[in-house]
């Protein structure tokens, strides 16, 4: 059996090492000049996440940096912790830099047999030789063709990341802060690094750096890396598949960063596709459309409802940023303290759902 993959970015790498490690061939289609990541851009992956990835993809523990602890302040309510998600045992996620999840997956594929990677050509007749095609890239003629009917949000936001340097520090507890000007994230990566992620509402602002030295209460910084920045939208795909091809990763759906969810529901979509496919496959049914058919029912109204919940979120304390009031920060600090509330939590942020 033989799937063909368009694109080569996060999503499109791990579907086809997944696919590739239950002995299914598959032919990975890229553009050739856009094959790396932004090196300043890394990823929170969440406990069950990693262990699946780790069971059924790669083992990537060596390159992602454990997390027992994530707090969230308000800028309206800086004294006290709005959330606390917590687990001493273990670790609750791992942060772990796209590039080197990018160069892992592709050194790993670059060795298997099943695997073969072909630069994209202008002509997609190919596509017909394939039962089973998924598409990861949001430039592709196909995606214009097939992929265009979709709910659009865009927020207004820009996303600034970087990396800071800092001094040696033990660094496993990630910090979040609404701000007035928008969610800022420190996520540990190392003891001397931490990732930053800023998502800025309204316009372009120029001083990030001082915005980070302003709202860093816990690194002495010895440098800051080169700033990214990009426009922050979320998307709905109306249609998951179009026949035999099959939308997928960011693709189907987009989010706000500011819960790191976007791969995770990509994670979560993989293991499902993964279980139609095997399910087919060891039946000796054929494995083409029906597949997306399927994947299609079962998670599409999922996804649907978990984005909006991210979107809520962040209506949520734009509200309170727009009200000038610190009310709604108290009630989120009061539901926290119920321990069981705070379970429900932690449990949908690390599978996505209660189940
Ligand atoms: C600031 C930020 C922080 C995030 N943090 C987290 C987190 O902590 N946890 C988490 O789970 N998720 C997080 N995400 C989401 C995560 O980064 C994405 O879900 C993931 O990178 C999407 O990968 P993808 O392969 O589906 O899409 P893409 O990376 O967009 O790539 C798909 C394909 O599209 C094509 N393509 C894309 N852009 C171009 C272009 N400009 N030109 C030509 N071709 C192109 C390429 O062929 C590529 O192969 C974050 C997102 C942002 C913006």
């Amino acid at each position: 059996m033989r799937v063909c993959i368009l694109g080569s970015g996060l999503s499109s790498l791990t579907l086809a090492k997944a696919l590739v490690n239950q002995s299914i061939y598959v032919d990975l289609f890229s553009q050739k000049k856009i094959d790396s990541q932004d090196k300043s851009r890394t990823i929170g992956i969440s406990k069950s996440n990693i262990e699946f990835f780790n069971n059924s993809i790669m083992n990537i523990d060596k390159i992602s940096w454990k997390l027992k602890k994530i707090e969230i302040f308000s800028d309206n309510l800086r004294e006290e912790k709005l959330i606390n998600f917590e687990n001493n045992e273990n670790q609750l996620f791992s942060i772990i830099k796209n590039q080197k999840l990018f160069e892992c997956l592709e050194k790993s594929l670059s060795t298997e047999k099943y695997f073969k990677k072909i630069n994209l050509v202008k002509n997609f007749d190919f596509l017909e030789n394939y039962n089973l095609v998924i598409n990861t890239d949001s430039t592709s003629p196909i995606t214009k063709k097939y992929f265009s009917r979709k709910i659009l949000k865009k927020y207004n936001s820009f996303a600034y990341t970087t990396i800071i340097q800092h001094e040696k520090i033990d660094n496993d507890v990630a910090v979040q802060i609404f701000t007035k000007l928008g969610p800022i994230a420190f996520l540990p990566i190392s003891k001397k690094e931490t990732s930053v992620v800023y998502s800025v509402y309204n316009k372009k602002n120029e001083n990030i750096n001082s915005l980070i030295e302003k709202y860093n209460f816990k690194y002495k910084i010895q440098k800051i890396d080169k700033i990214n920045s990009f426009e922050l939208k979320s998307l709905s795909l109306r249609s998951y598949y179009h026949n035999h091809i099959l939308a997928f990763g960011d693709l189907i759906h987009k989010i706000h960063p500011l819960a790191g969810q976007g791969f995770n529901m990509t994670i979560r979509d993989i293991k499902v596709l993964l279980e139609i496919i095997i399910s087919k496959y060891s039946l000796g049914l054929k494995v083409d459309s029906s597949v997306n058919y399927e994947f299609e029912k079962k998670l599409k109204h999922k996804n649907f409802i978990f984005s909006n919940g991210i979107d809520f979120i962040h209506e949520f304390f734009n509200f309170e940023r727009k009200m000038n009031t610190s009310l709604l920060s108290k009630s989120v600090q009061l539901l926290n303290k119920n321990s069981k509330i705070n379970k429900l939590f932690t449990k949908i942020a690390d599978r996505g759902t209660l189940i």
